[in-house]
Formats: C-alpha cells, sequence, structure tokens
C-alpha cells in the first residue's frame, strides 16, 4: 500500500501504538463515508495507520484520511467463535447460514453438502500446511480466531459482495482472499451440475467430490486452494498482513500448495509435486537466454499486476519456490522466518530485499541463476 502523506494525528498515534492494554477508537473516511471503528492500532507509518478490528479485519488508514482517534483503557481481545459468528451472520446477506469445523466458519448459502465438501477440503489443506512447515523446522502458531470462508450459491452473488474490494474484475476471478477482511470468498464450482438437495450426506459430499475431481475442473479447485494457502499464511505466522511480502514469495508459496488432492479423505498429497499448470511456461522463461530472472524476481513486484507481465512472473515464482524448497530448503526456511517478522508498513528499499535474500540463501546470484535455470528445464 502507498499511504502518501503525514499528518499530525499520525504523529500523535506513535504514541499509540507502544502502548499495551488500551482500545483505539478511529473516525475515518473509508470508501467516501466517515466510519468510526475501534480496535488497536498495530502499526503506523509516516503516511498512515492500520487499525485492526476484533472480527479480524485491519483497516489501513491513509493519514489524509483520519479525521479523529482516541485511547482509552482497554483490553483488545479477537471475537470469540460464538461472537464472530453472530456478527458474521448479521453482515452477511439473508440467508446464510455458518459451517463450523475445528478451524473455520464456512458461511454459505449453497447446499449443506457443498459447505461440507469445502470445510473438509480446508481442513486438509490447514493440517497439509502446518505439517509441512514443522517437518522443515518452522513452528506455525494457531490462527487467533477461527478462519472465515465465504461461499456463495452462484457467481453473481459472489461477483456483488466481491465488487467493493476487487470492483468488476470479481466477476472473472474465481474466487480471492482479502487482507482486509481476512476472509476468503468463493462460489459453489460445481455450477449447473451441484447436486441441489440440502442434504449433507457423504453420499452428497461423494457426489461434489466427483465433479470437482474431473481434470476440467482441476483449474478451479486449485484456486481455491490457492486463496486458501494465502489465508493460511498470514493467519499462521508465516506471513504478516500488510507487511513487506515479497509478491515472488507469497504467489510462489500458494501456487507450490494448490496441486488439489481430492482423492484422499485425510491427507494432502498435492503438497510440493511438478505444478503441471505452471511448468511448461516456467520452462520456456529459464531457456530464454538472457537478463537476470531472479533479481527481478526479488524486486519488482509489479510484473505480477499488469496483465501482459503476470502470468509469466507466477509461473517463475512458483519455480523458485519450488527450486529453493527443493535444494536449499534450510535456507529458504530461515529466509521465510525472517520476512516473518516484519512488520507492517515498513517498507524496506528494493535493494534491501536483494541483501537478505543474498544473506539467508546465497551471495553468488549469478551462480544461483545458473542452477536455478537447469533444474528447471530439467524438471518432467
Ligand atoms: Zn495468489
Amino acid at each position: 500500500m502507498n499511504f502518501a502523506r503525514t499528518s499530525s494525528l499520525v504523529l500523535v498515534l506513535v504514541c499509540f501504538v507502544a502502548a499495551a492494554a488500551a482500545e483505539d477508537t478511529l473516525t475515518f473516511r473509508y470508501n467516501d463515508a466517515e466510519t468510526t471503528k475501534s480496535g488497536k492500532v498495530i502499526a503506523q507509518g509516516d503516511s498512515g495507520v492500520i487499525l485492526e478490528t476484533p472480527d479480524g479485519m485491519m483497516w489501513p488508514i491513509l493519514a489524509d484520511d483520519l479525521i479523529s482517534g482516541k485511547r482509552e483503557p482497554g483490553d483488545f481481545q479477537p471475537l470469540d467463535k460464538k461472537a464472530l459468528t453472530e456478527k458474521l451472520l448479521a453482515e452477511l446477506p439473508p440467508g446464510f447460514e455458518i459451517h463450523e469445523t475445528a478451524h473455520y466458519l464456512i458461511c454459505y448459502n449453497t447446499s449443506k453438502a457443498y459447505a461440507y465438501w469445502c470445510g473438509s477440503l480446508y481442513e486438509r489443506l490447514y493440517r497439509g500446511f502446518v505439517n509441512y512447515w514443522k517437518q522443515r523446522g518452522v513452528e506455525l502458531v494457531e490462527p487467533s480466531q477461527p478462519l472465515v470462508a465465504v461461499v456463495f450459491d452462484n457467481k453473481q452473488n459472489y461477483a456483488a459482495y466481491g465488487k467493493e474490494e476487487l470492483g468488476d474484475s470479481a466477476g472473472s476471478i474465481i474466487g480471492y482472499y482479502s487482507m482486509h477482511t481476512n476472509r476468503v470468498a468463493m462460489y459453489d464450482l460445481t455450477g449447473a451440475d451441484a447436486a441441489r438437495a440440502q442434504g449433507s450426506s457423504q453420499r452428497d459430499i461423494a457426489r461434489i467430490n466427483s465433479i470437482l475431481a474431473r481434470p476440467e475442473a482441476t483449474y478451479l479447485v486449485a484456486t481455491i486452494v490457492h486463496e486458501a494457502t494465502h489465508q493460511l499464511a498470514y493467519n499462521c505466522g508465516l506471513q504478516v498482513r500488510l507487511a513487506d511480502n515479497p509478491v515472488w514469495v507469497s504467489e510462489g508459496l500458494a501456487i507450490y500448495f494448490e496441486t488439489p488432492d481430492l482423492s484422499s479423505s485425510r491427507g494432502w498429497r498435492g503438497i510440493g509435486e511438478v505444478n503441471r499448470l505452471r511448468l511448461p511456461q516456467a520452462k520456456r522463461l529459464v531457456q530464454r537466454p538472457g537478463g537476470q530472472l531472479i533479481a527481478q524476481l526479488l524486486i519488482d513486484d509489479d510484473q505480477f499486476r499488469k496483465a501482459e507481465t503476470a502470468l509469466d512472473a507466477y509461473a517463475l515464482a512458483w519455480a523458485l519456490n519450488y527450486y529453493l524448497l527443493k535444494r536449499y530448503p534450510d535456507a529458504y526456511c530461515n529466509y521465510l522466518k525472517h520476512l516473518s517478522e516484519r512488520k507492517p508498513l515498513h517498507d524496506p528499499p528494493r535493494e534491501e530485499r536483494l541483501a537478505e535474500f543474498q544473506k539467508y540463501v546465497t551471495s553468488d546470484l549469478t551462480a544461483l541463476e545458473a542452477d536455478f535455470r537447469k533444474f528447471i528445464a530439467g524438471l518432467r
């Protein structure tokens, strides 16, 4: 995010950040309307602050949009499961229900079976994700409140919900994770094929699974797994929301975990497999002579946002994560641990990104580039 200017209000809030047991109430402009929220100021920079509210949302507020702020004694606590459930039901359109799993609140107006299918998919991903990092010496933490997924019955209703954050592009995106709300949103991918039965029997769920296990659905399921992986990374302590997260790390990791495994009811075997959707593109790019692919990935986040370079950037981000996790697992995990200590709003100069990567992984980027290209070109 780019906060533009400073104001005296921000300076007042500097002392806010240091205080422990307090409740901050800020009035600010958001989407052209004035709003007041209470929570905890978790970061402040020259150009604004971030307010975390008990529902798990984070509000990046530009200094220019801050109208007033006050701090009172209080104890910031995230909403517990019951209170969060009530808030979600009050906020979502009529007709929504909530399916509760060990780590998730699945909010749905789909069939019950579809919500159960999502809950089971996400719990298996959760287990796979935590175990994967544990085996590599990265201890994650339990999320501070249940993770929220909002599942719509159809694409139109989902796009209407996503419009505030994504604009009209919501309609062309299958699902997304919002750093602002901390929720993932998606819709029923079975479409017209869906078993519209309201039951949640094993037979109903198995029917959904068999529809989505078809090869033509692989990409759709991969996308919702990808978005759920972002949510896990930001809630289990691997990454910090609204901090300087190099995009190649965030996106490459999400792709690394996205290979769906719908064949098993317990484990998740897809983690760390060669990503068949991205490999051909990655191979083409590493075999094209010239350029410093790695150095470019480390410093240039914009290539992920521009339509003409995004597909290449995603493929390379996957390839570099894959390569580092296979070839330099310890060094890369230490680099990730270092990134996980970042503070929101800290925006280091791009050269710093190169230097810290060199410190944790290898100082010789030229040799690394040559080995990376050879490794990816040789993947089958
Ligand atoms: Zn992503």
